[in-house]
């Protein structure tokens, strides 16, 4: 899986030919991620320098979203704001580069320099490669892929998993998004700072095989062309979590994406995108912010998560009722 998405991500811009994403979908996305992370800043006693960091860019479009909306509501915030960008393809870093000027890239969080942090990730967990491992007698085996086809093998160090299962019950395990979150977790309670993930995933822990291939919009065989289709898996949300309280942070979520965008503002910001647009053009905005929140598109599967320093307040969005 991690060589299949470097391959595929590698040489081409998949955003709008094989999957959408919302950023893509409306500037409304982007801009409330900005503001939050300005008002972030606020609750860390605004610091300066802060770094404000993105996790797989894309196409640059919610990052260069969020600075607008940010420098419009808190200038002193972006002035403070040194940009930083993690991204391996070669292709997107190129589209990047020109819409978000005077940023620094990075192949990894790891070259990340020490100071508070602001970072954003959007769709970017989900891209990582997972492991699974299938339930066979009283024993765990782990999937592997051999001749362009899956097969199964005794598993060797395999991450903590349930003692009990149904016979061919399957765990995912995402060690590479694991080490992230708690590498992060660990700076950030070192550091001052906030890290906000939007993906999707259940929000327990559950069994089964999420591993997805989406080309043109539509399922394709995971298997059938490695490197010409976007593979995906759902993000363990409870798992991350965990990991970055064990790391020394604060946890908060996941929250349905529908629910965190909504306390954000993003309706009210697509209503007034919608009032001064051009006639007939309104609705759109609309149509756009409830797509990513209604419970049937994308504002249940998708949530919000938030790893934070201790002794800050909690985050915007992540208010309990
Ligand atoms: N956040 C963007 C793009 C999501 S697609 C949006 O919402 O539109 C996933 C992004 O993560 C792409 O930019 C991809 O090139 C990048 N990416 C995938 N795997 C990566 C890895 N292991 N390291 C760094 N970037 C990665």
């Amino acid at each position: 899986m991690a060589r299949a998405n470097a391959a595929y991500y590698a040489d081409r811009d998949p955003l709008g030919r094989d999957f959408i994403t919302a950023p893509e979908i409306t500037q409304a996305f982007g801009e409330c991620l900005g503001l939050w992370a300005a008002v972030t800043w606020v609750q860390m006693g605004r610091p300066d320098p802060v770094l404000l960091a993105e996790a797989g860019p894309g196409r640059g479009t919610l990052m260069a979203d969020a600075l607008r909306a940010a420098r419009e509501v808190m200038p002193d915030f972006i002035r403070a704001a040194r940009l930083h960008l993690i991204e391996t393809s070669p292709t997107l870093r190129a589209i990047q580069r020109p819409r978000l000027m005077g940023g620094t890239w990075h192949d990894s969080a790891v070259t990340l320099p020490e100071g508070p942090l602001i970072l954003l990730g959007n769709e970017f967990l989900d891209a990582l490669p997972i492991r699974q491992f299938v339930r066979r007698g009283d024993t765990w085996a782990e999937r592997w892929v051999e001749n362009g086809a899956f097969a199964e093998r005794p598993a060797e160090n395999a991450p903590a998993l349930p003692g009990t299962a149904e016979e061919g019950e399957v765990r995912e395990v995402n060690e590479p998004a694991r080490a992230l979150v708690a590498a992060l977790a660990a700076r950030i309670a070192r550091s001052g700072g906030a890290a906000l993930f939007l993906d999707y995933g259940p929000a327990e822990s559950a069994p089964g095989d999420s591993l997805q291939a989406l080309r043109a919009h539509a399922p394709a065989d995971p298997l059938a062309e490695p490197g010409h289709a976007d593979l995906t898996a759902h993000v363990d949300f409870a798992a991350l979590a965990a990991a970055a309280r064990a790391a020394g942070a604060a946890a908060y979520g996941p929250v349905p994406q529908g629910v965190f965008l909504g306390r954000l503002g993003l309706h009210s910001r697509a209503a007034a995108l919608a009032a001064n647009d051009l006639p007939g053009r309104g609705r759109r905005h609309l149509e756009a912010a409830a797509r990513l929140t209604a419970s049937e598109a994308m504002g249940r599967l998708f949530k919000a998560l938030c790893l934070s320093h201790p002794e800050l307040p909690t985050p915007p969005g992540f208010e309990t009722e």
